[in-house]
């Protein structure tokens, strides 16, 4: 199975065009802290569709390989937020989507961004459940499945129903080698299920949002700790992480998040736990 990190940054990027924070700041001036959304390639889908995704997938095209018109866009999604899901307006031109989402965020992407009334006059939009309770083939031999994660709605979608699969962790398997992959780049509880798919997955990549509780409230983004934003921060999970048998990386960077500064000494902390950080572009081969 071969995975291509396509971004790794969290909602806004790095830089974010309205910030003026020191992550942002660098990232300005020196393109080595530069991060796009947070968003994976395995086979042929897309994992979330973020404003990033038109040149996500330019990036996807071998250099040397003929002119080919690309007619379907295949999508799985973690969640309905903004951040996850604006690009699917972006693939208006596709001939055919295919998003592969779990009942509850067709639900909210449906009623609250009428997303499917909205593109259907220009593709053909086709939806897939994706479940918690079982496997989806997807192309090139890897199927998926849901890990639930949290209950957290979308601001846009707050009058909605509670449900356990708002938030889910992508588990991929390639079912010729047997290898996985947890992909989970928002969660604010270890839960026993999501610890149990961590352990079993020879490589996650996992959220990486906030290095510690206090960031965004120290940063004046938000009331809220990271843990009350639905993102463990990296100082509550990166020990834990470095005791999975697994290849752990972060994703999901905030530009607040001190790792942003390649130059940080927070990298030599999680080098020495073994713990690594994504970079876009990253290809990881399992
Ligand atoms: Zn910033």
């Amino acid at each position: 199975m071969r995975l291509r990190i396509l971004g790794t940054a969290a909602g806004g990027g790095v830089p974010q065009w309205n910030c003026a924070c020191p992550g942002c700041s660098g990232a300005r001036t020196n393109p080595a802290w530069r991060r796009t959304h947070a968003s994976l390639a395995v086979g042929n889908h897309i994992v979330n569709a973020t404003p990033d995704i038109a040149e996500h997938v330019e990036t996807l095209r071998p250099a040397d390989a003929p002119p080919e018109r690309t007619r379907v866009m295949r999508v799985v999604l973690t969640d309905a937020e903004l951040d996850h899901t604006l690009g699917l307006f972006r693939l208006r031109e596709a001939d055919e989507l295919e998003i592969v989402a779990t009942p509850t965020v067709r639900q909210a992407l449906t009623r609250g961004l009428r997303l499917h009334e909205v593109l259907s006059p220009y593709a053909d939009v086709r939806w897939r459940d994706l479940m918690t309770d079982g496997e989806v083939a997807l192309t090139a031999g890897v199927e998926v499945r849901a890990v639930p994660v949290s209950g957290k709605r979308p601001r846009y979608a707050s009058d909605e129903a509670s449900a356990p699969d708002w938030v889910v962790a992508l588990r991929f398997t390639d079912r010729a080698s047997g290898a996985t992959c947890l992909y989970a780049p928002a969660f604010g509880v270890w839960s026993p299920a999501l610890g149990d798919a961590m352990a079993e997955a020879g490589c996650v990549i996992v959220d990486g949002t906030f290095w510690d509780d206090e960031e965004p409230r120290r940063t004046g983004i938000s009331s809220r700790t990271a843990t009350e934003m639905g993102h463990l921060p990296v100082e509550a999970t990166a020990e834990r992480l470095s005791r999975l048998p697994g290849r752990c990386l972060y994703t999901h960077l905030n530009n607040t998040n001190p790792l942003v500064d390649p130059d940080a000494p927070q990298h030599r902390r999680l080098a020495e736990l073994g713990v690594e950080v994504a970079a876009d572009g990253m290809v990881i081969e399992l």
